[in-house]
């Protein structure tokens, strides 16, 4: 089971931040800003290239949680949202999600070199 999977079955803890039926947020458990959320599907989702079409809408709460999540924290002034997709994008866990950083200025792109 990945590492994701295993916070969804609360084998492993997180600080949750968000959750509903389809989606669980958590913190980042090295965060590279004073706000670094993991908004994550509850199905197993390896990448953005495992996406079908019936997925349409759940990407879409995806994004409209982390902007929810984004007012809660008070990011008035804007944030980042970034996605690692497969081994050359960066991606270390194999469970789809997304990032939303916020609380400082000017993110570069989130890869190995910046962690
Ligand atoms: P990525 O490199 O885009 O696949 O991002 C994976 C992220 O998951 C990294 O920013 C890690 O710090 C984070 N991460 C790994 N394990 C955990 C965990 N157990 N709890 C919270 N975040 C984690
Ligand atoms: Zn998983």
């Amino acid at each position: 089971m990945c590492i994701f999977c295993k916070i969804l079955d609360k084998e492993l803890s997180a600080d949750v931040v968000y959750e509903d039926d389809r989606i669980l947020a958590f913190k980042d458990i090295h965060p590279q800003a004073p706000v670094h959320i993991l908004i994550i599907p509850k199905e197993h989702i390896i990448s953005v290239d495992h996406l079908e079409d019936k997925d349409k809408e759940l990407i879409g709460e995806l994004v409209l949680v982390a902007k929810k999540i984004a007012k809660a924290k008070g990011l008035s002034t804007g944030y980042k949202l970034a996605i690692s997709v497969g081994k050359d994008g960066g991606q270390e866990v194999d469970h789809l999600h997304l990032h939303l950083l916020g609380g400082k200025k000017n993110y570069g792109v989130i890869s190995k070199k910046t962690k």
